[in-house]
Protein backbone atom coordinates (compact mmCIF):
# COMPACT_ATOMS: atom_id res chain seq x y z
CA UNK A 1 0.00 0.00 0.00
CA UNK A 2 1.31 3.43 -0.78
CA UNK A 3 -0.01 6.61 1.14
CA UNK A 4 0.87 9.64 -0.48
CA UNK A 5 1.84 12.98 1.70
CA UNK A 6 -0.75 14.40 0.06
CA UNK A 7 -3.03 13.99 -2.70
CA UNK A 8 -4.16 17.26 -3.77
CA UNK A 9 -5.91 16.01 -6.36
CA UNK A 10 -8.67 14.13 -4.40
CA UNK A 11 -9.39 17.01 -2.26
CA UNK A 12 -9.55 20.18 -5.64
CA UNK A 13 -11.42 16.74 -7.62
CA UNK A 14 -14.98 17.47 -5.86
CA UNK A 15 -14.66 20.99 -7.14
CA UNK A 16 -14.07 20.50 -10.56
CA UNK A 17 -17.81 21.38 -11.72
CA UNK A 18 -18.03 24.76 -9.49
CA UNK A 19 -14.47 25.34 -11.07
CA UNK A 20 -15.39 25.21 -14.67
CA UNK A 21 -18.49 27.11 -14.06
CA UNK A 22 -16.07 30.01 -12.40
CA UNK A 23 -13.37 29.78 -14.88
CA UNK A 24 -16.53 30.24 -17.54
CA UNK A 25 -17.84 33.18 -15.41
CA UNK A 26 -14.02 34.90 -15.44
CA UNK A 27 -14.01 34.35 -18.91
CA UNK A 28 -17.25 35.79 -19.97
CA UNK A 29 -16.63 38.81 -17.64
CA UNK A 30 -13.96 39.95 -19.66
CA UNK A 31 -12.51 41.67 -16.10
CA UNK A 32 -9.39 39.59 -14.96
CA UNK A 33 -8.03 41.46 -12.13
CA UNK A 34 -9.35 43.64 -9.12
CA UNK A 35 -12.80 42.87 -9.64
CA UNK A 36 -15.96 41.54 -9.06
CA UNK A 37 -14.78 37.82 -8.00
CA UNK A 38 -11.87 39.46 -5.64
CA UNK A 39 -14.96 41.51 -4.00
CA UNK A 40 -16.82 38.73 -3.40
CA UNK A 41 -13.85 36.58 -2.37
CA UNK A 42 -12.28 39.23 0.22
CA UNK A 43 -16.28 40.17 1.70
CA UNK A 44 -16.84 36.54 2.56
CA UNK A 45 -13.37 35.95 3.81
CA UNK A 46 -13.49 38.79 6.01
CA UNK A 47 -16.63 37.35 7.26
CA UNK A 48 -15.31 33.88 7.56
CA UNK A 49 -12.61 34.84 9.99
CA UNK A 50 -14.48 37.59 11.94
CA UNK A 51 -12.97 41.08 10.76
CA UNK A 52 -14.16 44.53 9.25
CA UNK A 53 -11.75 43.85 6.19
CA UNK A 54 -9.95 41.42 3.95
CA UNK A 55 -7.40 42.79 0.92
CA UNK A 56 -6.47 39.41 -1.52
CA UNK A 57 -2.71 39.85 -2.44
CA UNK A 58 -0.29 38.37 -4.34
CA UNK A 59 0.98 35.64 -1.82
CA UNK A 60 1.33 35.21 1.67
CA UNK A 61 5.28 36.49 1.91
CA UNK A 62 3.61 39.70 0.06
CA UNK A 63 0.73 39.74 2.54
CA UNK A 64 3.16 39.58 5.58
CA UNK A 65 5.06 42.38 3.99
CA UNK A 66 2.23 44.31 2.77
CA UNK A 67 0.98 44.92 6.26
CA UNK A 68 4.90 45.74 8.09
CA UNK A 69 5.23 48.31 5.36
CA UNK A 70 1.66 49.57 5.68
CA UNK A 71 2.87 50.06 9.17
CA UNK A 72 5.94 51.79 8.57
CA UNK A 73 8.78 49.05 9.52
CA UNK A 74 11.57 49.57 7.72
CA UNK A 75 15.89 49.89 7.97
CA UNK A 76 16.68 50.06 11.67
CA UNK A 77 13.12 48.68 13.13
CA UNK A 78 13.23 45.24 14.83
CA UNK A 79 10.09 42.63 14.57
CA UNK A 80 10.33 39.97 16.94
CA UNK A 81 9.26 36.83 15.70
CA UNK A 82 9.26 32.93 15.76
CA UNK A 83 12.59 30.62 15.49
CA UNK A 84 10.77 28.20 14.90
CA UNK A 85 9.02 28.45 11.55
CA UNK A 86 8.85 29.30 7.37
CA UNK A 87 11.69 31.38 6.11
CA UNK A 88 8.61 33.43 4.84
CA UNK A 89 7.77 34.62 8.01
CA UNK A 90 11.74 36.11 8.52
CA UNK A 91 11.66 37.06 4.59
CA UNK A 92 9.17 39.29 4.94
CA UNK A 93 11.37 41.28 7.77
CA UNK A 94 14.24 41.20 6.03
CA UNK A 95 12.92 42.82 2.65
CA UNK A 96 12.38 45.77 4.44
CA UNK A 97 15.59 46.19 5.80
CA UNK A 98 14.12 45.47 9.27
CA UNK A 99 15.84 43.04 11.53
CA UNK A 100 14.46 39.63 12.71
CA UNK A 101 14.69 38.85 16.53
CA UNK A 102 13.93 35.47 17.28
CA UNK A 103 12.18 34.18 19.96
CA UNK A 104 12.13 30.32 21.08
CA UNK A 105 8.92 28.19 20.68
CA UNK A 106 7.10 26.15 23.57
CA UNK A 107 8.26 22.74 22.53
CA UNK A 108 4.96 20.84 23.47
CA UNK A 109 3.33 23.62 20.91
CA UNK A 110 5.69 24.47 18.54
CA UNK A 111 4.54 28.53 18.57
CA UNK A 112 6.20 31.12 20.02
CA UNK A 113 7.07 31.12 23.71
CA UNK A 114 5.14 34.76 25.33
CA UNK A 115 7.07 34.21 28.19
CA UNK A 116 10.35 35.10 26.21
CA UNK A 117 8.95 38.11 24.60
CA UNK A 118 9.12 40.52 26.78
CA UNK A 119 13.21 40.36 27.32
CA UNK A 120 13.13 40.99 23.66
CA UNK A 121 12.02 44.24 23.14
CA UNK A 122 13.65 47.03 22.84
CA UNK A 123 12.89 50.99 21.45
CA UNK A 124 13.61 49.65 17.87
CA UNK A 125 10.92 46.90 18.34
CA UNK A 126 8.04 47.71 15.66
CA UNK A 127 6.24 44.80 15.16
CA UNK A 128 5.42 41.02 16.98
CA UNK A 129 5.04 38.43 14.45
CA UNK A 130 3.45 35.48 15.70
CA UNK A 131 3.28 32.22 13.42
CA UNK A 132 -0.02 29.77 14.43
CA UNK A 133 2.52 26.85 13.09
CA UNK A 134 1.16 23.92 12.09
CA UNK A 135 -2.61 24.63 12.54
CA UNK A 136 -2.52 25.89 16.13
CA UNK A 137 -3.47 29.14 17.03
CA UNK A 138 0.04 30.74 19.50
CA UNK A 139 -1.50 31.79 23.38
CA UNK A 140 -2.78 34.89 21.84
CA UNK A 141 -4.04 36.32 25.51
CA UNK A 142 -0.38 36.79 26.74
CA UNK A 143 0.63 37.81 23.55
CA UNK A 144 -1.55 40.92 23.20
CA UNK A 145 -0.91 42.29 26.80
CA UNK A 146 2.55 42.25 25.92
CA UNK A 147 2.09 44.17 23.09
CA UNK A 148 -0.46 46.58 24.40
CA UNK A 149 2.17 46.92 27.48
CA UNK A 150 4.79 48.24 25.02
CA UNK A 151 2.58 49.24 22.33
CA UNK A 152 3.57 46.88 19.65
CA UNK A 153 1.55 46.20 16.82
CA UNK A 154 0.69 41.96 16.35
CA UNK A 155 0.77 40.35 12.96
CA UNK A 156 -0.63 36.90 12.75
CA UNK A 157 1.56 34.46 10.39
CA UNK A 158 -2.13 32.44 9.79
CA UNK A 159 -1.03 31.04 6.42
CA UNK A 160 -1.12 27.18 8.30
CA UNK A 161 -4.14 28.12 10.49
CA UNK A 162 -7.04 29.29 8.18
CA UNK A 163 -10.19 28.27 9.95
CA UNK A 164 -8.50 27.06 13.53
CA UNK A 165 -9.97 29.11 16.62
CA UNK A 166 -8.76 30.36 19.75
CA UNK A 167 -11.73 30.99 22.67
CA UNK A 168 -13.67 30.29 20.01
CA UNK A 169 -12.58 33.19 17.77
CA UNK A 170 -10.66 32.74 14.18
CA UNK A 171 -7.18 32.93 13.54
CA UNK A 172 -7.16 36.12 11.35
CA UNK A 173 -9.01 38.16 14.10
CA UNK A 174 -6.44 37.73 16.85
CA UNK A 175 -3.63 40.43 16.76
CA UNK A 176 -3.99 43.67 14.77
CA UNK A 177 -3.95 41.96 11.85
CA UNK A 178 -3.25 38.80 9.67
CA UNK A 179 -1.18 37.06 6.46
CA UNK A 180 -2.94 34.30 4.80
CA UNK A 181 -1.39 32.32 1.75
CA UNK A 182 -3.48 30.40 -0.42
CA UNK A 183 -0.50 28.71 -2.07
CA UNK A 184 -2.25 25.30 -3.36
CA UNK A 185 -1.61 23.01 -0.50
CA UNK A 186 -2.83 24.85 2.47
CA UNK A 187 -5.97 24.15 4.01
CA UNK A 188 -7.36 26.66 1.66
CA UNK A 189 -5.40 26.19 -1.46
CA UNK A 190 -5.90 28.07 -4.68
CA UNK A 191 -4.57 26.60 -7.99
CA UNK A 192 -2.25 28.72 -7.95
CA UNK A 193 -0.93 31.29 -5.81
CA UNK A 194 -2.69 33.54 -3.47
CA UNK A 195 -2.59 35.28 -0.36
CA UNK A 196 -4.49 37.80 1.87
CA UNK A 197 -4.38 40.38 4.46
CA UNK A 198 -7.14 40.45 7.43
CA UNK A 199 -7.35 43.07 9.82
CA UNK A 200 -10.21 45.67 11.61
CA UNK A 201 -7.61 48.76 10.96
CA UNK A 202 -8.86 50.85 8.07
CA UNK A 203 -5.70 52.81 8.02
CA UNK A 204 -4.05 49.68 7.12
CA UNK A 205 -7.12 48.61 5.13
CA UNK A 206 -6.77 51.54 3.14
CA UNK A 207 -2.70 51.51 2.73
CA UNK A 208 -2.74 47.52 1.50
CA UNK A 209 -4.72 48.36 -1.02
CA UNK A 210 -2.68 51.22 -2.51
CA UNK A 211 0.56 49.13 -1.99
CA UNK A 212 -0.67 45.84 -3.63
CA UNK A 213 -1.68 47.99 -6.78
CA UNK A 214 1.35 50.15 -7.16
CA UNK A 215 0.69 52.31 -4.72
CA UNK A 216 -2.28 53.79 -6.99
CA UNK A 217 -5.46 54.61 -6.23
CA UNK A 218 -6.12 56.45 -9.30
CA UNK A 219 -4.95 55.10 -12.61
CA UNK A 220 -1.57 56.92 -13.39
CA UNK A 221 -1.34 58.24 -10.24
CA UNK A 222 0.91 57.25 -7.44
CA UNK A 223 0.96 58.76 -4.10
CA UNK A 224 3.00 55.87 -2.47
CA UNK A 225 6.08 53.35 -3.40
CA UNK A 226 3.78 50.10 -4.28
CA UNK A 227 4.23 46.83 -5.24
CA UNK A 228 2.15 44.35 -7.88
CA UNK A 229 0.63 42.18 -5.37
CA UNK A 230 -3.20 41.43 -6.72
CA UNK A 231 -4.96 37.83 -6.02
CA UNK A 232 -6.74 37.41 -9.44
CA UNK A 233 -10.51 36.83 -10.19
CA UNK A 234 -9.80 33.56 -11.60
CA UNK A 235 -8.01 32.39 -8.28
CA UNK A 236 -10.70 34.79 -6.08
CA UNK A 237 -13.47 32.64 -7.90
CA UNK A 238 -12.30 29.02 -7.06
CA UNK A 239 -11.39 30.26 -3.20
CA UNK A 240 -14.88 31.49 -3.03
CA UNK A 241 -16.00 27.95 -3.77
CA UNK A 242 -13.45 26.03 -1.80
CA UNK A 243 -14.32 28.59 1.40
CA UNK A 244 -17.91 26.98 1.79
CA UNK A 245 -16.67 23.45 1.88
CA UNK A 246 -13.51 24.73 4.10
CA UNK A 247 -15.31 24.42 8.20
CA UNK A 248 -16.26 20.11 6.62
CA UNK A 249 -12.69 19.84 5.73
CA UNK A 250 -11.16 20.88 8.60
CA UNK A 251 -13.84 18.28 11.21
CA UNK A 252 -12.33 15.85 8.67
CA UNK A 253 -8.73 16.63 9.67
CA UNK A 254 -9.41 16.67 13.31
CA UNK A 255 -11.22 13.70 13.15
CA UNK A 256 -8.11 11.47 11.57
CA UNK A 257 -5.92 13.73 13.94
CA UNK A 258 -7.62 12.43 17.13
CA UNK A 259 -7.44 8.85 15.64
CA UNK A 260 -3.77 9.72 15.18
CA UNK A 261 -3.47 10.99 18.94
CA UNK A 262 -5.50 8.29 20.49
CA UNK A 263 -2.92 5.89 18.63
CA UNK A 264 0.09 7.14 19.59
CA UNK A 265 -0.39 8.48 23.15
CA UNK A 266 0.92 5.22 24.30
CA UNK A 267 4.26 4.99 22.21
CA UNK A 268 6.79 6.61 24.60
CA UNK A 269 9.57 7.14 22.28
CA UNK A 270 6.89 9.57 20.23
CA UNK A 271 6.44 13.32 20.92
CA UNK A 272 2.72 14.19 19.60
CA UNK A 273 0.57 17.35 19.09
CA UNK A 274 -1.20 19.01 21.85
CA UNK A 275 -4.58 20.49 20.99
CA UNK A 276 -5.01 22.76 24.52
CA UNK A 277 -8.37 23.08 25.90
CA UNK A 278 -10.68 26.08 23.87
CA UNK A 279 -8.58 26.22 20.84
CA UNK A 280 -9.51 24.68 17.51
CA UNK A 281 -6.47 22.95 15.91
CA UNK A 282 -6.91 22.92 12.03
CA UNK A 283 -3.66 20.61 11.52
CA UNK A 284 -2.51 21.78 8.47
CA UNK A 285 0.41 19.17 9.21
CA UNK A 286 0.26 16.47 11.83
CA UNK A 287 3.90 16.65 13.38
CA UNK A 288 5.61 14.07 15.51
CA UNK A 289 9.11 13.96 16.95
CA UNK A 290 11.14 11.04 17.38
CA UNK A 291 15.09 10.75 18.13
CA UNK A 292 15.93 8.49 15.33
CA UNK A 293 14.31 10.89 12.59
CA UNK A 294 15.66 10.24 10.02
CA UNK A 295 15.30 5.94 10.30
CA UNK A 296 12.11 6.50 11.03
CA UNK A 297 10.97 8.42 8.06
CA UNK A 298 13.64 5.43 5.86
CA UNK A 299 11.14 2.60 8.27
CA UNK A 300 8.04 4.49 7.10
CA UNK A 301 9.16 4.65 3.65
CA UNK A 302 9.69 0.96 3.03
CA UNK A 303 6.42 0.55 4.18
CA UNK A 304 5.12 2.83 1.44
CA UNK A 305 4.11 6.27 3.77
CA UNK A 306 5.79 9.12 2.55
CA UNK A 307 6.46 11.92 4.82
CA UNK A 308 7.85 15.36 4.84
CA UNK A 309 9.91 17.24 7.49
CA UNK A 310 9.00 20.88 8.53
CA UNK A 311 11.49 21.95 8.24
CA UNK A 312 14.58 20.48 8.16
CA UNK A 313 16.81 23.87 8.53
CA UNK A 314 15.99 26.77 10.91
CA UNK A 315 16.00 30.02 9.41
CA UNK A 316 18.55 31.32 11.90
CA UNK A 317 21.05 28.20 9.76
CA UNK A 318 20.20 29.24 6.42
CA UNK A 319 23.21 30.45 4.25
CA UNK A 320 20.88 33.36 3.01
CA UNK A 321 20.69 34.31 7.03
CA UNK A 322 24.82 34.28 7.65
CA UNK A 323 24.84 38.24 8.25
CA UNK A 324 22.74 37.84 11.21
CA UNK A 325 25.53 35.99 12.17
CA UNK A 326 23.47 33.64 14.52
CA UNK A 327 25.27 30.16 14.90
CA UNK A 328 24.46 26.48 15.84
CA UNK A 329 23.39 26.15 19.41
CA UNK A 330 21.86 29.85 19.95
CA UNK A 331 18.38 28.66 19.34
CA UNK A 332 18.79 25.10 20.96
CA UNK A 333 14.97 24.58 20.69
CA UNK A 334 14.41 25.29 17.23
CA UNK A 335 17.59 23.65 16.31
CA UNK A 336 15.86 20.01 18.68
CA UNK A 337 12.96 20.52 16.32
CA UNK A 338 13.87 20.57 13.25
CA UNK A 339 16.62 17.86 13.97
CA UNK A 340 13.39 15.56 15.03
CA UNK A 341 10.64 16.25 13.85
CA UNK A 342 8.70 14.82 10.72
CA UNK A 343 5.38 15.29 9.13
CA UNK A 344 2.84 12.66 8.58
CA UNK A 345 0.44 12.38 5.72
CA UNK A 346 -3.06 13.43 6.70
CA UNK A 347 -5.50 15.36 4.37
CA UNK A 348 -9.08 15.64 4.64
CA UNK A 349 -9.91 12.45 1.30
CA UNK A 350 -7.71 10.09 3.59
CA UNK A 351 -9.62 6.84 3.54
CA UNK A 352 -10.28 4.60 6.70
CA UNK A 353 -8.15 2.31 5.26
CA UNK A 354 -5.13 4.50 4.45
CA UNK A 355 -5.73 5.76 8.03
CA UNK A 356 -5.54 2.02 9.42
CA UNK A 357 -2.21 1.44 7.66
CA UNK A 358 -1.13 4.56 8.20
CA UNK A 359 -1.53 3.98 12.00
CA UNK A 360 -0.31 0.45 12.02
CA UNK A 361 2.62 1.24 10.30
CA UNK A 362 3.93 4.15 12.27
CA UNK A 363 3.53 1.73 15.29
CA UNK A 364 5.37 -1.14 13.72
CA UNK A 365 8.33 1.92 12.65
CA UNK A 366 8.23 2.79 16.77
CA UNK A 367 8.42 -0.48 17.80
CA UNK A 368 11.35 -1.81 15.81
CA UNK A 369 13.34 0.72 16.24
CA UNK A 370 12.94 0.94 20.03
CA UNK A 371 13.85 -3.04 19.61
CA UNK A 372 17.13 -1.43 18.01
CA UNK A 373 17.85 0.88 20.36
C1 LIG B 1 3.26 29.09 3.20
C2 LIG B 1 3.72 30.02 4.25
C3 LIG B 1 4.02 31.36 3.98
C4 LIG B 1 4.15 31.92 2.60
O1 LIG B 1 3.10 31.78 1.76
P1 LIG B 1 3.33 31.90 0.16
O2 LIG B 1 1.95 32.05 -0.35
O3 LIG B 1 4.00 30.65 -0.29
O4 LIG B 1 4.17 33.10 -0.09
C5 LIG B 1 4.32 32.18 5.05
N1 LIG B 1 4.36 31.74 6.30
C6 LIG B 1 4.12 30.44 6.60
C7 LIG B 1 4.17 30.01 8.02
C8 LIG B 1 3.80 29.54 5.58
O5 LIG B 1 3.58 28.25 5.89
Amino acid sequence: MKIPFLDINSINHEFEESFADDLSRVINSGNYILSSELEKFEKQFSEYCQTRFCVGVGNGLQALEIVLQSWGVSAGDEVILPSNTYIATWLAVTRLGAKPIPVEPNIDSYNINPDLIEEKITPKTKVIIVVHLYGLPCEMKKIMHIAEKHSLKVLEDAAQAHGATYHSRKVGSLGHAAAFSFYPTKNLGALGDGGAITTNEENLFLNSKLIRNYGSRKKYTNSILGNNSRLDELQAAFLTTKLKKLDESIKKRMTIAKKYINHFSEIKSLKIPIIPENYLHSFHVFVIMHKDRDNFISHLKRLGVETLIHYPIPPHLQKAYSFLNLNKGDLPISEKIHSQCLSLPLYPTMTEVQISYLVHSVKKVANDLNVIY
